[in-house]
């Protein structure tokens, strides 16, 4: 038991480490998810979502699901996008193709336009093939989190906007740590989860849209029952509650992290999450070590960092776990050549000096132990 005790930094990309206030709030009640008290609970979150995003006045949506980032993007693929729709699917790292694998189960006249992972959007060859073929709808992910690279999304929606596409966004681990304008961008559909920079556990999941295509949802048939956008919809917008039980829970965390975010004002906890970013990578550099594609645009939310030569991934986290810190390894093409810290949680710069220094030595205890 006493390693499930122990509270380790998780600097890693999700889960990240929960304020001790979203905490204590989120075991300090228990209400029934057919009570008034649940009811009130979601208009609150409905309202300061949409506030927070500055779209209360703009004709959109919010449905919160049960379920990890994955709930709300399978519930995207399923409920918005059918079989007889054309999906173009964008992907520069595992996040992207993953939607675009997930959307072929569902819906067979999907292609992948799979870039090599952390090259930038080639945004001409985008527009080519929505000039050469009429697609309805274009999934991508906002913050690719496999490489740590922020995707284009308003020059992707631009061009949906005059191709006729409609465009479904994974912020799963952008929002509340990058900017996006949804309005703006021409988004008709974003997906995010909790347990990234919402500063959450993990185990919820949103998805905001424009009200009236979550109205034309019920159109279409169910083709999958618990994750139907549809059902979800007209619950949440009919009765304020939800289908199921929820994780209520949850549902507290999530009305006080956004309380939370709504008190220190959006610009200013945007602001704070580009200072430990940049932090962070100063440090990095200090210490000798490299990002990979430091001339890209970075998310604010992890760093990508370069394993020095030598070092093995394996040990350079056993070393650091020792320590208290959580990171992860790269994935697919990039396992072994980098690895991956996120600044995005409740980690202050006081943490992230202690990870530097930590990351400093575990290299050398890594190395010591190769050798
Ligand atoms: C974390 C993440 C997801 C969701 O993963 P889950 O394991 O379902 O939480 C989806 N997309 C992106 C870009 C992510 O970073």
């Amino acid at each position: 038991m006493e390693d499930y005790a122990k509270r380790y930094r998780l600097m890693c990309p999700g889960p990240v480490n929960v304020s001790q206030r979203v905490l204590d709030t989120m075991i300090a009640s228990e209400i029934g998810h057919r009570e008034c008290e649940f009811s009130a609970l979601l208009r609150d979150i409905q309202q300061t979502c949409l506030t927070l995003m500055g779209l209360a006045d703009k004709n959109y949506s919010v449905v919160v699901l049960t379920g990890s980032g994955s709930a709300a993007n399978e519930a995207v693929l399923t409920s918005a996008i059918q079989p007889q729709h054309h999906v173009l699917s964008l992907a520069t790292g595992e996040f992207g193709r993953r939607l675009g694998d997930i959307s072929k189960i569902y819906n067979p006249n999907t292609t992948l336009h799979a870039q090599e992972w952390g090259s930038p959007l080639d945004l001409d060859t985008v527009e080519n093939i929505l000039q050469n073929h009429p697609y309805d709808w274009v999934t991508m992910v906002h913050h690719e989190t496999s490489t740590g690279e922020l995707q284009p999304v308003k020059a992707v929606g631009n061009l949906c906007h005059k191709y006729g596409a409609k465009l479904f966004v994974d912020a799963v681990s952008a929002f509340m740590a990058d900017p996006l304008d949804l309005d703006d961008a021409h988004v008709d559909f974003m997906s995010t989860s909790s347990g990234k920079a919402l500063c959450m556990p993990p185990g919820l999941s949103l998805v905001v849209g424009k009200t009236d295509e979550f109205k034309n949802l019920s159109d279409y048939p169910v083709r999958n029952y618990y994750l139907s956008l549809a059902r979800h919809f007209a619950f949440a917008h009919d009765k304020l509650q939800t289908p199921n039980t929820p994780a209520v829970h949850l549902f507290i965390a999530l009305h006080e992290a956004l309380k939370m975010i709504a008190e220190e004002g959006v610009q200013n906890r945007l602001s704070h999450q580009t200072k430990k970013a940049q932090f962070f990578r100063t440090r990095l550099k200090d210490i000798g070590l490299t990002l990979f594609h430091p001339d890209h645009v970075l998310s604010n939310a992890v760093s990508t960092i370069n394993l020095p030569d030598g070092t093995s991934f394996d040990l350079l986290r056993a070393a650091l776990r020792d320590r208290g810190f959580i990171v992860y390894g790269g994935k697919g093409p990039l396992a072994d050549r980098i690895f991956q810290v996120s600044t995005m949680g409740a980690v202050s710069f006081d943490d992230i000096e202690a990870l530097v220094r930590a990351i400093q030595d575990s290299i050398a205890c890594a190395n010591h132990s190769a050798a």
